[in-house]
């Protein structure tokens, strides 16, 4: 590890400080030859750095963790957490790091972290390390959920070590530089209240305000106050990958953030043929992450959050109970509403639209999709073009469109909106087949397939000449698709 001055890059180290409990200071591992693979140059831009110095020797060396600018102090960061239900009392950072905190063009502070950096005390029985193809695959689906308005960690760089990992084969290692709003996770007040020191629940909770809910410092209960905010967030982060056909696939306490912003992407991938009980997760057997539970699992998760809060809640354990307990409540109908809102822009109909009839028209919509099999993101930009009087492809993506034509009559009948639906609608998304052709090509030395993928996935809504096999469903040969955790 060398520290050198002459970087450009200003890292706090604000957590590390205020809460030393959960912060193990450590250092990456050495790779001599760090190269950088990918970088999202307008993220950079976003957060001060300059691209032309990330992209040398020196900077690749910042990216893995190895050169590190004047007063940086990475630590690994302590959490727990529920994974598939089950309680983990240490899991934490096992190969990863916080760098520090950077101050972004805005003033807003962000986490620079890193994702396979080298084993911490936290590793348990894993190496440390991570590979090119699962780190890329994080870089693309972040860079496409932020695409689509879906709040989300985000992927500065992946940059090759140079050293091979040990999976089922060797493969080439990878470490991807990470920027948050933060990364506290449920997980972390799980941490924090397993301690038994309430005053670690009530700092923890204190540093969760003032970096995401500045409006919030002051607040008569703090702790209610971001059980409320984080409540909120939640149930809007989950029915924004509702609308998009996002399965996360392992949403443990430790992978559901504080911020609302979707982290950890691993056995994670958009649903092609709707299909509520979509599970693309190799050890999720059971379907407990499967699509359509995913907002019943944030309910559940946000339910462990509230019992790390409440010792400050209220000093009778049984007010603070029922504070909890009401606050929870909201969550269904805060979901119920995000997602209903979404729906109705999805169709192009006006948000005024009768209450009454707008349950009943959503929820026979599901059943159609769900019967009818058809691909999810197609549908919806098919709609469109029925909106403006071409009903015929929409049609042909049904074996039998006796239903589809009966709820289609409703819905034309209110009046949609074909423009308006082409804005949120998109046309391309992170397609399962056109990710592990790009990611096989990466890993064989051939980037450009990646960066075409990346490039169209970031302008998800614009439909372009040429790019018409991104918008394709997979060719029926591609089959059951699965992806692997912590690989
Ligand atoms: P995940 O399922 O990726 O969110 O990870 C769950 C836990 O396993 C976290 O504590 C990770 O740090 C840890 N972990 C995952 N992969 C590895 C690895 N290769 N080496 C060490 N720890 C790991
Ligand atoms: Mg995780």
């Amino acid at each position: 590890m060398t520290v050198r001055s002459d970087t450009t890059v200003a890292l706090d180290s604000r957590f590390a400080r205020e809460l030393p409990e959960m912060a193990v200071p450590w250092q990456a591992t050495t790779f001599d030859a760090a190269h950088v693979l990918v970088l999202n140059e307008p993220l950079a831009a976003e957060l001060g750095l300059d691209s032309a110095f990330l992209r040398s020797a020196d900077g690749a060396r910042l990216l893995v963790g190895d050169l590190l600018p004047d007063g940086a102090y990475p630590v690994a960061q302590a959490y727990a957490g529920h994974q598939f239900g089950g309680y983990s009392p240490r899991l934490g950072d096992g190969r990863a790091l916080l760098l520090g905190e950077i101050v972004d063009v805005r003033g807003d502070l962000r986490d620079l972290h890193l994702k396979g950096s080298g084993p911490t005390p936290f590793s348990r029985g894993g190496d440390g390390f991570a590979a090119v193809a699962p780190m890329l695959r994080e870089y693309l689906i972040s860079e496409a959920m932020h695409a689509l308005g879906v709040p989300t960690t985000r992927a500065l760089a992946v940059v090759a070590t140079g050293q091979a990992v040990r999976r089922e084969t060797m493969l080439p290692g990878a470490v991807l530089a990470r920027v948050a709003g933060s990364h506290l996770r449920v997980g972390s007040f799980q941490y924090a209240a397993a301690t038994g020191d309430v005053d670690l629940v009530r700092r923890l909770t204190a540093h969760a305000i003032e970096r995401h809910h500045p409006e919030l410092v002051g607040a008569h209960n703090p702790g209610l106050a971001l059980l409320n905010a984080v409540i909120a967030a939640q149930a809007e982060l989950v029915a924004r990958w509702m609308l998009v056909g996002f399965v996360h696939g392992v949403m443990n306490t430790d992978n559901m953030t504080i911020s609302g912003e979707t982290i950890d992407y691993g056995p994670c991938a958009f649903m092609d043929a709707f299909d509520a009980a979509s599970v693309y997760s190799s050890i999720d057997s059971g379907g407990r992450y499967a699509f359509g539970n995913q907002p019943l699992v944030a309910e559940w998760n946000l339910a462990r959050f509230a019992e790390t809060l409440l010792p400050t809640l209220d000093d009778d354990p049984d007010a603070a109970i029922t504070l909890a307990q009401a606050s929870l409540e909201t969550f269904r109908t805060r979901y119920n509403a995000h997602w209903s809102a979404g729906m109705l822009a999805k169709l192009g109909l006006r948000p005024d639209l009768d209450p009454a009839a707008v349950p009943p028209l959503l929820a026979d919509l599901l059943d159609v999709l769900q019967a009818g099999g058809v691909d999810h993101t197609a549908f919806f930009r098919a709609l469109g073009a029925a909106a403006r009087g071409n009903a015929d492809s929409v049609r042909a993506m049904f074996s039998d469109p006796t239903a589809f034509d009966a709820w289609m009559l409703r819905w034309a009948s209110s009046g949609p909106d074909a423009s308006a639906m082409d804005d949120v609608n998109p046309v391309y998304i992170p397609r399962n087949h056109l990710v592990e052709e790009a990611l096989d090509a990466a890993v064989a030395g051939d980037l450009a397939p990646f960066e075409t993928l990346l490039d169209v996935v970031a302008s998800p809504y614009r439909e372009r000449p040429g790019r018409e096999r991104y918008a394709a469903p997979a060719p029926p040969d591609f089959g059951a698709y699965q992806t692997f955790c912590g690989t």
